[in-house]
């Protein structure tokens, strides 16, 4: 393989490695301390609340989704309320004004009048109020009402048994564990009357995320062993199948099916809305004008209630129930948001998020992608400017992904990897670069068979070592060594055996030197030490004990074999003996030469023997 494509091999794995530990790394942080888990946890969850938020409205300024015409909300709002509480004087309203509001509403006979209210069990005085609520509702069928499911112990509330009529048969052949999360032990009962009355009862129960939002609605819930559907889904599937709806299934993909609207459900078994807009999207009555009209004061335009699904409830402020979603504008739009589940069911038209393989997938993809960007870009801008358009894309895509297939796909994880990566794999770059550039310092600095420095190393430091010695005012030595009849040895034992012994020459110099000491071979058999703040007697000394080290050694020929070798030795001192590099080798040669002449095995410093 040639080096450069190793060299990124080495760094994409350093990479992978730097990756897995800091992710081993986070994982056991906040398996080990639970509030940290929970603060990234719920950052993670709300950042990512936020992101869809934000595609939910980008997409109803792009798209302008149109909303069902025959959906009417009619309103509790604020100026209702001023006039309602002006004419009767309390709130809640006296239940039989909403018998007068459904008798002149069924005049025009609408498809069905959907009540977001609470008709629970009122007091004794109101009884004749409630008589009259109640029959009216019960005159029709298509009247729908709202109940709660909660979990209060049996010593509080005696739970009730639910007519079998209000619950749907659920064929359940996903994972999804309704029971799990949307299972009630308990309910605030409604008037009885209107439970075994022939009004329909739905759930209203919802569960906001933690910033307090509503994203997502269960269609279904779970009561004491029976499945009960959601105050609008119930009235929705009705409405499509033209019957009431007794039977459901949920197929294996998660996927609520009803003819050929298929929902699919969160792994909780939410449903997530798809918003149409703001809140007041859809036509809005307000509930004063109804009053007006009962009372006969019909100002402008009658109102039209014909074939319409009218869902009545509160969207005052003041009112307690104000609920928030995700693309609202300073209003609280409370009952805009079964208006939107209707709408969406009508339209097959539900929010589906990935599954958390796919998740994971794209997390992985996204890793190994910024990996890939950085390893082969060449320059840092390059990297930069290109991981910067992915992580733009991406947020591009997830944003496509939800205004053209209703999906959604996380951000906000993907980004923060992004970064992470981005990070990570210019360490990983680093790293192997500069464990690179050790490399090639070595390659360049240090000798290969003998491990001890070359030549080129030896007369750099010779050059740098007379500066430092002419400035400091020190002396240093320089000793040279060759070995004694090598070639005979080579020819004797082979090559082989010669390089063995080279090997082992060169460690007996290293371990008889002092650590500042530097050891070089000068070339062949040759090798020379640089002895830094030493004067002429301690050279003297070093190149005694370093001959004797030699002599006294039995060098490993083979695995089988040992034989000795001795050295020669000249010794030369700066500046005693020269004033350049040039000469100091010279001086320290001619001893080495004069060693040669008179018997080798010998240590040598000319000016000694001369004097
Ligand atoms: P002397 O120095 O005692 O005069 O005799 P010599 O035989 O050692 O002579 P010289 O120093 O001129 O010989 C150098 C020999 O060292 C030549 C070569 O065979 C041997 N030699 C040089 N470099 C290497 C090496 O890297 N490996 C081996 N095995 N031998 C080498
Ligand atoms: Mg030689
Ligand atoms: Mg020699």
């Amino acid at each position: 393989m040639n080096k450069k494509l190793k060299m990124k091999w080495f760094t994409f794995a350093t990479y992978i490695l730097l990756v897995l530990a800091v992710m081993l790394v986070g994982y056991t942080m906040m398996n080990n301390n639970k509030t940290l888990k929970n603060v990234i946890t719920s950052f993670f969850e709300v950042a990512e609340n936020r992101s869809f938020d934000y595609r939910q409205s980008l997409k109803i300024i792009h798209k302008q989704p149109v909303p069902n015409k025959d959906i009417i909300v009619l309103a509790i709002d604020d100026a209702s309320l001023e006039m309602l509480w002006e004419k009767y004087g309390e709130w809640p309203l006296p239940r039989n004004v909403y018998a007068d509001i459904i008798n002149h509403i069924e005049k025009e006979h609408p498809q069905a009048l959907i009540f977001d209210l609470l008709f629970i069990k009122s007091m004794q005085k109101e009884a004749h109020c409630d008589k009259v609520l109640v029959e009216a509702m019960n005159k029709y069928n298509n009247i729908y009402t709202g109940m709660n499911f909660d979990g209060q112990t049996f010593d509080i509330r005696r739970p009730i048994e639910l007519p079998n009529r209000l619950s749907i048969e659920v064929d359940n052949q996903s994972n999804i564990d309704i029971k799990k999360k949307y299972g009630f032990s308990n309910c605030r009962p409604i008037m009885s009357e209107l439970l075994n009355g022939n009004v329909h009862v739905g759930i209203i129960n919802v569960l906001r995320n933690s910033d307090g939002i509503i994203r997502k609605i269960a269609p279904l819930m779970e009561y004491r062993g029976n499945y009960y559907p959601y105050l609008t889904f119930g009235a929705a599937i009705n409405y499509m199948s033209g019957e009431e709806v007794k039977k459901l299934s949920i197929d294996k993909n998660a996927k609520l099916i009803i003819q050929d609207t298929q929902i699919p459900l969160t792994k909780d078994g939410d449903a997530i809305l798809n918003w149409y807009g703001t809140s007041g999207t859809h036509t809005i009555y307000p509930m004063y004008k109804v009053i007006n009209e009962i009372e006969g004061k019909i100002q402008g335009q009658k109102l039209d209630f014909k074939d319409k699904i009218v869902i009545i409830g509160t969207t005052a402020t003041s009112l307690h129930d104000t609920k928030s979603v995700p693309v609202q504008e300073g209003i609280y739009p409370g009952v805009e948001i079964h208006a939107t589940f209707f709408n969406n069911v009508l339209d097959n038209n539900f929010i589906k998020q990935t599954s958390t393989f796919v998740n994971i997938a794209i997390i992985l993809f996204v890793i190994a992608l910024v990996g890939c960007i950085v390893m082969l870009s060449t320059s840092t801008i390059f990297a930069i400017l290109s991981t910067t358009l992915f992580a733009i894309g991406y947020v591009f895509i997830s944003y496509y992904t939800m205004e053209l297939f209703n999906l959604w796909i996380p951000v906000v994880i993907p980004i923060i990897s992004i970064i992470c990566a981005f990070a990570l794999s210019f360490l990983a770059k680093y790293l192997i670069k500069s464990r690179d550039f050790e490399y090639q310092y070595k390659l360049a600095t240090i000798d290969g068979l003998t491990e001890l420095y070359n030549h080129r190393y030896f007369q750099e430091t010779l050059a740098s070592q007379i500066e430092i010695s002419k400035r400091y005012s020190q002396p240093f030595s320089l000793i040279i060594i060759d070995i004694d009849f090598f070639k005979k040895f080579n020819d004797t034992y082979g090559h082989q055996a010669g390089d063995a012994v080279l090997r082992q020459v060169a460690q007996t110099l290293k371990k008889n030197s002092r650590t500042t000491d530097i050891v070089c071979r000068y070339g062949g058999e040759e090798m020379s030490i640089i002895l830094p703040n030493t004067t002429a007697e301690e050279a003297m000394f070093s190149a005694n004990r370093i001959h004797k080290a030699v002599a006294e050694r039995d060098f490993q020929l083979n695995p089988t074999e040992t034989g000795k070798v001795t050295i020669s030795v000249g010794v030369a001192t700066f500046p005693d003996n020269a004033e350049t590099a040039q000469d100091l080798i010279e001086f320290a040669d001619k001893g080495l030469y004069y060693a040669k002449e008179h018997g080798r095995n010998q240590v040598v410093k000319i000016d000694t023997i001369k004097g």
